[in-house]
């Protein structure tokens, strides 16, 4: 399922997800909603650190989740958005986030693991742009599991 109504769900449950950011420091408020192979679907705020760099992005915490949750192989699409916050902490803006490049290839650890190419829907935190990508576009020539000898694990 990877049609622009799956799209939607994922960017409205990223932007009800994203109001929960604990990002004091950069004000930007991401959330991540990640889809599974059963259709539940696992959102996640990014999640900022006093010493910066620990912070961790929404995605990264919504893919622990699903990895804790021993769902790492049932990935099939995250929906991403962010933007800046207002005086009241909710994200605002227009423009579609994509990913980190950490990001990216957290979700290709997903995508190796699983066996296919994973869809990322960027939203924005207001308005309709939504743009859609596999990840293969994203994070082309990725290494990954199958690099260390780890192939498909679903
Ligand atoms: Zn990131």
């Amino acid at each position: 399922m990877t049609d622009s109504s799956t799209g939607a769900i994922l960017i409205a449950a990223a932007r009800h997800a994203a109001r929960n950011a604990h990002a004091p420091y950069s004000r930007f408020a991401v959330g991540a909603a990640v889809m599974l192979n059963d259709g539940r679907i696992i959102t996640a705020a990014n999640f900022e650190n006093a010493s910066y760099g620990l912070s961790l992005c929404a995605e990264t915490v919504a893919l622990a989740m699903v990895s804790s949750a021993g769902d790492l192989a049932r990935v099939t699409e995250i929906g991403i958005v962010g933007g800046a916050m207002d005086s009241d902490g909710r994200p605002t803006g227009t423009s579609p986030v994509g990913p980190c490049g950490r990001c990216r290839q957290v979700i290709n650890e997903a995508a190796q693991i699983g066996g296919r190419d994973v869809i990322v829907w960027c939203g924005a935190a207001e308005g309709d742009a939504v743009e859609r990508y596999p990840l293969s576009l994203l994070l082309p020539h990725a290494f990954g599991p199958a690099d260390l000898g780890l192939g498909k694990m679903n």
